[in-house]
């Protein structure tokens, strides 16, 4: 009964597997999850306190489905200033980053039409491509060159059936931040083959060393580039489902009918409370990502010490991607420290072919997690 189209993608490796972690640890079982990329802190108690108040104040009905002018502006102001990006509040729409990736992928492609994207990338960002009934094309990177994108590589990658590029940085699953000099070969190579740039720059707030850039900012690039970010990873905001794209009036007014036919507006009374995590007090962001560096330098620093898997030092967001040396696809090696372990992460092959031979962990939980899952894994692998 279900399209062809959808009965081909897989689920979301890495929902399915937090799905399991939960239902195993309702049955009792003891797991240490570096599944989900979740952060584990609270969301700070002045976005709280704002959501609570707009729900005392009744603010509880349909919003404009592209959001409140309030927070349009917001996202506006603040991407212009962080991120010299050259928007305005009509550039912006509300809605949940994922869902603007679907989107984006929905209102910017025909069926037949490719994509370029690195490989290894977020796993969701295949399924969207494929639903639209468009071709991810992998650019392959590699651990030994950091998984940083070679633009040579995207030049050559290009037909005339391509339409898009993907980015995402910092990286999902490689924690990788992309150069300055790569992102604007990417957007002169955007510029000469007239392709639009979608870049997720959901972790753009999580960076350890480097700054971040949007590739929006750089010359005639605005015009060109759909930029998708969110509340979830910088403010522990992940149940609350509020994010943004920012692109041309053309690209928005797209997007919005596609939000108007599916989920109408994004939640209303969590709204205000949007405008106060981007104008409010940036203290408790600050102190997270503070805690995220030292939980990336107590897990580099366990892996270096066991000596058994080799891993890059990430630059950014809360993941770490190690490469393990055993005769065992990725998929069987994730099933059996779950299973032999209990000890959740996510197979590098969900994250496109190049990522066989690794797999994922999320450190965004509490420092004894972080030494405790490591200890299972380590004792394992010297079990093998
Ligand atoms: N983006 C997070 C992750 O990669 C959350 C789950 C998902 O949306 O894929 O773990």
């Amino acid at each position: 009964m279900v399209s062809k189209r959808i009965a081909d993608i897989p689920a979301s490796g890495t929902v399915s597997l937090s799905n399991l972690v939960s239902s195993l640890r309702r049955d009792g079982a003891d797991i240490v999850s570096f599944s989900m990329g979740e952060p584990d802190f609270e969301t700070p108690r002045n976005v709280v306190d704002a959501c609570i108040d707009s729900l005392n104040s009744g603010f509880t009905h349909y919003t404009p489905s592209a959001g409140i002018p309030e927070l349009r502006k917001a996202v506006a102001d603040k991407s212009r200033r962080d991120n010299g990006i050259p928007c305005e509040a009509r550039n912006v729409l509300v809605t949940p980053c994922k869902h603007a990736i679907y989107m984006t992928a929905m209102a910017y492609l025909d069926p037949g039409d490719e994509v370029i994207l690195p490989d290894p990338s977020w796993v969701s960002y295949e399924a969207c491509i494929r639903a639209a009934g468009a071709r991810p094309v992998f650019i392959p990177t590699s651990f030994d060159e950091g998984f940083v994108l070679d633009p040579r590589r995207i030049e050559e990658a290009i037909t005339p059936r391509t339409r898009m590029i993907f980015l995402n940085s910092p990286s999902n699953p490689t924690g990788g931040v992309l150069p300055g000099d790569v992102l604007k070969a990417v957007a002169e190579i955007a510029a000469e083959h007239d392709l639009t740039v979608m870049s997720d720059e959901i972790y753009e707030n999580i960076i350890y060393e480097g700054s971040h850039a949007s590739i929006a900012s750089l010359p005639g690039m605005f015009d060109r580039t759909v930029t998708i970010s969110g509340l979830s990873k910088t403010y522990a905001m992940t149940g609350w489902r509020l994010g943004w794209a920012i692109a041309p009036e053309e690209g928005i007014a797209a997007l919005d009918k596609l939000q108007s036919h599916s989920i109408s507006c994004c939640v209303s009374f969590t709204q205000p409370a949007a405008v106060e995590a981007l104008s409010g007090q940036q203290g408790d962001r600050d102190r997270m990502v503070r805690k995220f560096k030292d939980r990336r330098d107590l897990a580099m620093d366990l892996i270096e010490d066991a000596g058994l898997l080799m891993c890059n030092r990430p630059q950014g967001a809360f993941y770490l991607f190690p490469k393990y040396d055993l005769d065992m696809s990725s998929e069987k090696l994730s099933e059996r420290l779950l299973r032999e372990a209990h000890v959740a992460v996510t197979p590098g092959s969900a994250f496109g072919p190049s990522g066989e031979g690794f797999f994922r962990i999320s450190y965004a939980v509490g420092e004894d997690q972080i030494r405790e899952g490591f200890d299972r894994i380590h004792r394992f692998l010297r079990g093998l």
